[in-house]
């Protein structure tokens, strides 16, 4: 069975006050659906942003920010566990920094808990934990913790869920004419080099992190999609069906590119 993990980012997940709990449904209900194709593991952020629905910290301050984490974790996770509940799916909550990945012994303890949880049909949902740990043990965004992930676990690709259609030749909020870019096969010094442009307050990698953990996987032979979260007809298509119509393919394998 072929293995995908699913990023999937906070302004999918949450609305200014609330958890946004239509769409979680329809990540939930995509997710089930895809575990009968796939192995599936689901890295999720969120966080922050739950908390804020909770208590209303001052998220620039980081200490705070280190507490709305904690508080939105378990209302994060009280959600998916409600929502996955009704699909009979257990769930599992694995916090990580990027020391777990640091050397091969850390790597290898991370590997058998998520061997061991997907050989026991458990769906693992993973995060970066910020709460008791310094910057430099972080890496500051879902995206590129999402690839090594993918790396790691030997997971064949990663699909990124966020708030827009995929990769454009242009900011699309800013270019209105910008067209999306269906195949990547090779990023640009001066893509990676591009300053961040995270979309909502609780966004932290915008497109560049994306970019980033897109040429690690190429590096490594691995692919990532990137794909609207909030409408997931293009997930669905890929995922399911296997056809790809929206989103973007970053690849560097040229014969998927000309298959499609
Ligand atoms: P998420 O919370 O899903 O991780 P982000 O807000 O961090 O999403 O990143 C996605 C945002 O990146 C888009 O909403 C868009 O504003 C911005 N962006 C900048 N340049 C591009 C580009 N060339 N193609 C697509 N998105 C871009």
């Amino acid at each position: 069975m072929k293995r995908i993990v699913i990023k999937v980012g906070s302004s999918v997940l949450t609305e200014t006050t609330n958890i946004a709990e239509e769409r979680m449904l329809h990540l939930v209900s995509l997710i089930t659906e895809a575990r009968k194709k796939y192995e599936v593991i689901l890295v999720s952020s969120g966080a922050v942003a739950a908390g804020y629905t909770a208590v209303k910290l001052n998220r620039s301050i980081p200490t705070s920010k280190k507490v709305l984490a904690s508080v939105g974790q378990s209302v994060l996770m009280s959600s998916y566990k409600n929502m996955f509940d009704i699909y009979g799916v257990t769930i599992s909550q694995i916090l990580l920094t990027e020391e777990d990945f640091d050397s091969r012994v850390h790597t290898r303890i991370f590997q058998d808990i998520i061997e061991r949880t997907l050989k026991h049909d458990i769906l693992p949902i993973v995060n970066e934990n910020d709460i008791s740990t310094t910057p430099d043990q972080l890496f500051g965004d879902n995206d590129q913790l999402s690839a090594h992930v993918t790396y790691h676990t030997n997971a064949d690709i990663l699909i990124i869920l966020s708030d827009i259609d995929g990769y454009y030749d242009s900011n699309p909020k800013d270019n209105p004419k910008a067209k999306i870019r269906k195949f990547v096969t090779e990023i640009k010094d001066e893509e990676l080099d591009q300053k961040h442009t995270p979309n909502s307050q609780f966004a932290t990698g915008g497109i560049v992190t994306k970019l980033k953990a897109a040429q690690f996987l190429m590096d490594k032979n691995r692919d990532m999609f990137l794909c609207n979260g909030y409408d997931l007809t293009s997930a669905r298509e890929f995922l399911i069906e296997g056809v790809h119509n929206k989103g973007t393919l970053f690849t560097n394998k040229q014969e998927k590119k000309d298959k499609k």
